[in-house]
């Protein structure tokens, strides 16, 4: 058993990247052989499996909701907690134009519209003032619900997302949502463990974790997500029959186990029992998952503070972020180079570094979408640059690439 586990952490080290220093690398360092030994051993392999549900109750103690459904991944998540919330067909859900695409598809697989919503220009989250202007301003009331002017579309909800680790700004959000109906649906694929200051402005904020936030919230334990399932989500709610609306839905509409009756079209999204053992050994680990990333943040900033042009990522004083991917913005006017240019002087030194997303509205897929005054992320998106931000990136594979970033400038 020790030599299959020492080889195999081995090549998992360079099996998943053919960069010396990759991206966000998974770090498989705790019970995941132990309990997913115990699962096979067992013959517990599919969804049935105690894993699954003892992990899901620990990402719902973690982020202190009542209940929490295991999904085959993030983008899974997203689709039931739209269809949970009452999304149909039609429908429009406000979403950032700043994100990873399974956000938009989410919507899409529900048969709604995104409607892309600008970031700001200093944290990179959903752009609050603008979605509350397009909410009062490009939006009526028609019998009990809020519909789009410009697309006659009624608007059912709103899809934050935290990015890169840092929370969205919830309060005006669900203040908002609160005043037109609608539900709020956290995307915190990015995010577990970053926390968020409620109510700082009814001058009692308190911290809550991303996930507690909202109606509904989803995460992703893809393998570059600062823990893994190899792949997997979780939606978390304490709204209790949406938690069981969501788990039906997950398991096929199964009504009776027994005569195998399904009362209407599901879906065959729930986690199956070996990911969740991986899940549970890595939820042990995610606090320590979480002071690695504040590590490699502290280093990079003080590695880069003094690099004239380049744009260290701002913490809002409500926030506590997780600084999931640490990603600066490069002045090309003052680094000498842009962000692209960067991106393969990195590559060439066999670091591997991240552009942000091209914004979704830009997209083919959603190129027909409707998209909201939209200026900050076209910027961002043209500067940014996510830097290696593995847990187990070790110090001298750090201090190589702020070497590399400050070598890279080109002084005018
Ligand atoms: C990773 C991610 C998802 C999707 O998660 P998967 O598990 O890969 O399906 C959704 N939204 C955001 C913002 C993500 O980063």
């Amino acid at each position: 058993m020790r030599d299959i586990e020492s080889e195999h952490i081995q090549s998992e080290k360079g099996s998943e990247s053919k960069f010396d220093i990759p991206l966000s690398a998974p770090l498989i360092q705790g019970n995941e052989w132990r309990y997913v030994k115990e699962c096979l051993d067992s013959g517990w392999v599919s969804s049935a499996g105690a894993y699954v549900t003892r992990f899901e109750q620990s990402i719902a103690d973690y982020v202190g909701a009542d209940a929490a459904t295991a999904t085959a991944s993030g983008t899974a998540a997203l689709h039931l907690s739209l269809l949970v919330v009452g999304v149909e067909p039609d429908d429009e859900v406000l979403i950032p134009t700043m994100t990873f695409v399974a956000t938009a598809n989410a919507v899409r697989y529900a048969g709604a519209w995104p409607v892309f919503m600008d970031v700001d220009p200093v944290y990179w989250q959903m752009d609050v003032e603008k979605t509350l202007a397009f909410l009062r301003k490009d939006c009526k009331w028609k019998n009990g619900a809020l519909y789009n002017k410009a697309t006659g579309r009624r608007v059912k909800a709103i899809l934050p997302v935290h990015l890169l680790g840092h929370p969205a700004d919830m309060d005006p959000l669900l203040e908002a949502a609160h005043e037109y109906g609608l539900a709020v649906i956290e995307d915190a694929a990015e995010s577990l463990g970053a926390k968020y200051l409620r109510n700082r402005h009814l001058g009692r904020g308190e911290w809550v974790p991303v996930g507690a936030l909202g109606d509904i919230a989803c995460f992703s334990f893809n393998g570059n997500k600062v823990i893994t399932t190899g792949g997997g989500g979780m939606i978390v709610t304490s709204n209790k029959t949406w938690a069981q609306k969501a788990r039906y839905l997950s398991t096929q509409a199964k009504e009776d186990g027994d005569e195998l009756v399904h009362g209407e079209v599901g879906y065959n999204y729930r986690l199956s029992n070996i990911a969740a053992a991986v899940g549970l050994a890595q939820v042990e680990l995610l606090d320590r998952h979480i002071a690695a990333k504040h590590r490699i943040a502290k280093a990079y900033e003080e590695g880069l503070a003094e690099q004239p042009g380049i744009m260290l990522p701002a913490q809002a004083d409500w926030a506590k972020s997780i600084f999931w991917l640490y990603t600066i913005l490069v002045d090309v006017n003052l680094f000498g180079v842009d962000s692209r240019t960067l991106f393969r002087k990195l590559r060439m030194a066999g670091i591997e570094s991240r552009p942000f997303w091209r914004p979704l509205h830009m997209l083919e897929p959603f190129k027909n979408c409707f998209a909201y005054r939209i200026e900050t992320a076209a910027s961002i998106y043209r500067d940014g640059l996510s830097l290696p931000s593995s847990v187990g990136m070790e110090a001298s594979a750090q201090a190589k690439v702020i070497r590399t970033v400050v070598g890279s400038a080109v002084p005018g």
